[in-house]
Parts: structure tokens; sequence; C-alpha cells
């Protein structure tokens, strides 16, 4: 028999997840805050719950791409959440990047009601959500995993189990640090080398000609030189999460010294006005400081 789905949160990533789960043949049902983007997708073929809680009733997996920890007190453990609607034995795996205490305590909750839980935040960005090819970073039971592999894989093109619940969120924590400072990086120098009277396309040929070339700097080196910030992932969530980091640098005793300077970045940015746009937007900080615009000629 054909699994039961709920799906909580339609914003950039989970509307392509969602649509995916749905075209797979799936009975989902969706919930949404802002209820207009449940009922649009609702017309590929799935319901629309008033509540979060509706949205889990019957459902032997629920699935929520939700933005931060606010969101999910909000959704998952508030009055009419998730876990209120959770069934015995039914399955929640949730896809937001949080921090490890938010993780602590939805298991806490998700356990109390007879169900298990997967943290598994993602990897692969609007592209990754909108193709099914986004990597699963999944901590929990490996059976209870593998148990639910044909829902997952209905968005995704790898499952990476890193270990019990936790282990998820620590992982994309330590993968998003990677992603923040690859931008900094990327963004400085065609700063400094735009500063220096060269191209920002010559710039970015000399470092995908070598052994540092990434389809990443490709991609982001060219928008920034079409300025296009377009969003795919924004800067108050890429702020959000190295602000995650630097707190599990307090709790784990792990100085984070360029982490610290490129989360002050992210608030300049913020700062800016930034919040809406692209994350590769950092680039019009450094931009700003040093009165130059990295821009194809
Ligand atoms: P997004 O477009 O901002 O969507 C956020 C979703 O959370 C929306 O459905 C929003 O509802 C809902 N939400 C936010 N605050 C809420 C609240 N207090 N109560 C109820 N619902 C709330 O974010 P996204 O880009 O899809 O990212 C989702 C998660 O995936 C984030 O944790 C992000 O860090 C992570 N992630 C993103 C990417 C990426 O490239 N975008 C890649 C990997 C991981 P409304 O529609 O009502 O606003």
């Amino acid at each position: 028999m054909s699994k039961k789905i709920g799906f909580i949160g339609l914003g950039i990533m989970g509307q392509g997840m969602a649509t995916n789960l749905i075209r797979a043949g799936f009975d989902v049902t969706l919930y949404n805050r802002t209820m207009s983007r449940a009922e649009e997708l609702a017309a590929e073929g799935a319901s629309v719950a008033n509540t979060p809680a509706e949205a889990a009733q019957g459902a032997d997996v629920v699935i929520t791409m939700l933005a931060d920890p606010p969101a999910i007190h909000e959704v998952i453990l508030g009055p009419d959440g998730v876990v209120e609607g959770l069934k015995q034995g039914a399955v929640l795996v949730d896809c937001t990047t949080v921090d490890p205490a938010t993780t602590a305590e939805t298991l806490k909750a998700v356990t109390a009601k007879g169900a298990a839980f997967v943290d598994s935040p993602v990897t692969g960005s609007k592209e990754g959500a909108t193709n099914g090819e986004l990597v699963l970073l999944a901590g929990g039971d490996a059976a209870i995993i593998d148990g639910i592999r044909d829902v997952l894989c209905t968005f995704s093109k790898k499952i990476i189990h890193a270990g019990p619940v936790g282990s998820g969120t620590a992982l994309k924590l330590s993968f998003n640090l990677m992603v923040s400072h690859m931008i900094v990086a990327l963004s400085e120098s065609m700063v400094l080398g735009v500063s220096a009277g060269l191209k920002p396309e010559v710039i970015l040929e000399a470092i995908m000609a070598g052994t540092i070339q990434s389809p990443y700097y490709e991609w982001k080196g060219g928008a920034i030189m079409d300025r296009d910030f377009t969003t795919n992932f924004s800067t108050k969530l890429m702020h959000k999460d190295l602000t995650m980091m630097m707190s599990a640098g307090y709790d784990l005793n792990v100085p984070l010294p360029i982490t610290a300077a490129v989360k002050e970045l992210f608030a300049m940015s913020k700062a800016q006005g930034n919040n809406d746009e692209d994350f590769c937007s950092v680039v019009k900080v450094l931009e700003d400081m040093a009165n130059v615009e990295v821009k194809k000629t």
C-alpha cells in the first residue's frame, strides 16, 4: 500500500521537494503558513490541511522543510503542531537546517508520541530540489531510513547516513561552513583582482583552469559577474546557519576564527538590505569597502 505523506513548508526548497513527491504518486497532504502556496501546489494532485497537526494526522511519513528553529518550535512543537497529529509508528523527517538543541528537543517530543525521528538537512539548493537531486544528510536509525527510502528518493539522488539522530544536523553545519567560506573567498578574490584592473571573466577562468576548480565557483562567479542575485539560498538563512555554527563551536569548545569573520560579513550584508537576495550578494559588502564592482565587461 502506498504511504500517506504529510509535507510541511513550501518555500524555495519545499516546493520542489513536494512537487516531486506528488508526481511520484504518493498520497500527499500539504501545509504551509502562507496557505496560497499550498493551494497552488494542490492542483498537482494533493490535499491541503488547515494546521500542521492535520497534515500529520494519519500520515506514515511527515516531512518538514522550514526556515529555522523558531519555525520548528511553532510548526512541529507548538499548539496544533506536527507532534500533536503524529500517529504511533509514523516517521518524522525534518529537512530544515537547525541547531543541535532544536533537533534534540524534536527527538524527545516525537519519541514521546511513539513515532520515529530522522534529522535530514539537505544540500543541492533550489535546482536540486526541483530536479529531485538533493543530497540528504540523514541522522537516525538505519532501518527506519531504509524503510522510507522510496519516499526520500523522490527528491534526492543520494542519502548519506551520518549516524544517530543529531548527526545530520552536525554534518550540515560542517558542510555549510565550507559553503560560506567559499563564497567569501571567491568574492574577496574577485574584488582584489578587479581592483587591480583584471576582468572578472579572466579571474574566473584561472580559478576554473586548475585544481581549485569547482562547479560552485563557476555558478556563483557567473551570477556575481552578471549581477544576478536571484535567490536560491537567502542571505538571512546563511546568516542563521553561521550563527548556529558559532554557537556549536562555543558548546564544543572549538574556536572558529574565520567563520566568525564570515558571519559578520553576512551580518553586514543583511544590514545593507540584502536579506532576501541570494547569499552571493555578500560580494556587495566587500565591493563597497573597496569601492569597486565585479561586473562582466
Ligand atoms: P524559504 O524559502 O525561506 O522557506 C521557508 C519555509 O518555512 C516557508 O514555507 C515558510 O512559510 C516557512 N516558515 C518560516 N518561518 C515560519 C514560521 N515561524 N511558522 C511557520 N512557517 C514558517 O527557505 P528555503 O530556502 O526553502 O530553505 C528551507 C530550509 O532549508 C532552511 O533551513 C535552509 O537553511 C535550508 N536549505 C536551503 C537551501 C537553499 O538553497 N535554499 C539549501 C539547503 C538547505 P511561508 O511560505 O509562509 O513564508
